[in-house]
């Protein structure tokens, strides 16, 4: 494989990855305080994130959808439904998430014209980068609250605390603790010399390939998750890997690590999950994207980042004016 050098650091590599790039001190050593999270929710300095059914408000300003965050006062009753959760604070403000119910969610409709709720995957193509990582952080605890409303061992309901960090059972006897889920999973950018492989899910939309991924089983680590899932979805054999970066994924609740690997030879198969997966070269990618017979995955997704990546590796250009000239990213995703 060409060498792959990225010029970032590779403890910052992560947070070119959309949904990583605002950095929040998390404040966990406040999330029991609360006396601390009482005086920081009736601060100047607060600001909700509102989810409704797990959708995040957005506004269109131009070309960009941007986060909207309500100051205090703008809900009368932010904790309808349940206590806000505390995410943290950038340099001046704390931030919070609050579940809203849909007489909450027609007010601030009204109060803010060009605004939705949206599916954050669905809104990620255009949204401004810098606050996806907050929408993306409360989408996801929000969604686990509402996943684990019951005890796992009981079926109790199980209350909130820690600021929205812990699920507790109700019932006394039982008392179990839960603590918010992640799936890991890998995914990968196979090369063999100046190729790479990309396959095409039967259940993707037309023409869509991307890099090869799939969730992490009990008892594998990342290397043998990768290379078990490669055979499994490519017929192909693996002679080396390299972990690249990764990124939270919140649909619903996965982290991506992102690996780049090195086949022994370019033999390959389609499987039950992939209908097709082909060996293609950076000029060949060109040409098809060019002529509307490859569709990439969408640039927030860090498979666009592995095959981005290795594609200006390789010729020196940058993919995205590409894509978005071939124009198949917009109409497809609305
Ligand atoms: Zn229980």
């Amino acid at each position: 494989m060409a060498k792959l050098e990225l010029s970032i650091d590779r403890i910052s590599r992560s947070r070119r990855n959309l949904f990583t790039s605002v950095r929040l001190d998390r404040l966990a050593e406040y999330r029991d305080d609360d006396e601390w999270v009482q005086q920081a929710l009736h601060s100047d300095s607060v600001c909700f994130v509102p989810l409704w059914r797990n959708r995040n408000l957005l506004a269109e300003t131009g070309a960009e959808q941007k986060a909207v965050y309500l100051e205090p006062g703008k809900l009368e009753h932010i904790d309808a439904i349940q206590p806000p959760t505390l995410l943290g604070m950038d340099d001046k403000r704390y931030f919070f998430a609050v579940a809203i119910n849909d007489k909450q969610r027609d007010e601030l409709l009204e109060q803010h014209p060009g605004a939705e709720f949206l599916d954050l995957r669905m809104a990620s193509i255009d949204i401004d980068a810098k606050h996806a990582g907050v929408l993306a952080y409360a989408k996801a605890l929000l969604y686990w609250q509402y996943r684990h409303a019951f005890c796992g061992a009981c079926g109790n309901p199980n209350r909130i605390e820690s600021s929205g960090h812990k699920l507790v059972c109700s019932d006394q006897e039982c008392g179990r603790q839960s603590f918010p889920r992640i799936d890991p999973a890998i995914i990968v950018l196979v090369t063999q010399g100046d190729a790479c492989l990309l396959g095409r899910n039967a259940v993707w939309p037309p023409r869509r390939f991307s890099t090869l991924a799939g969730f992490v089983e009990p008892g594998e680590s990342l290397e043998d998750a990768l290379v078990r899932e490669v055979y499994e979805e490519a017929q192909v054999r693996l002679k080396g890997i390299r972990y690249v970066s990764s990124q939270p994924w919140p649909f619903p609740a996965s982290a991506m690590c992102g690996f780049y690997a090195e086949a022994e030879n370019r033999e390959c198969g389609a499987s039950d999950e992939m209908e097709e997966v082909r060996w293609i070269t950076a000029p060949g990618l060109k040409k098809a994207i060019m002529e509307d017979e490859v569709r990439l995955p969408p640039p927030v997704s860090i498979a666009f980042r592995l095959i981005s990546d290795w594609y200006r590796q390789q010729c020196g250009e940058d993919l995205k004016p590409l894509v978005r000239q071939a124009g198949s990213w917009r109409s497809r995703n609305r």
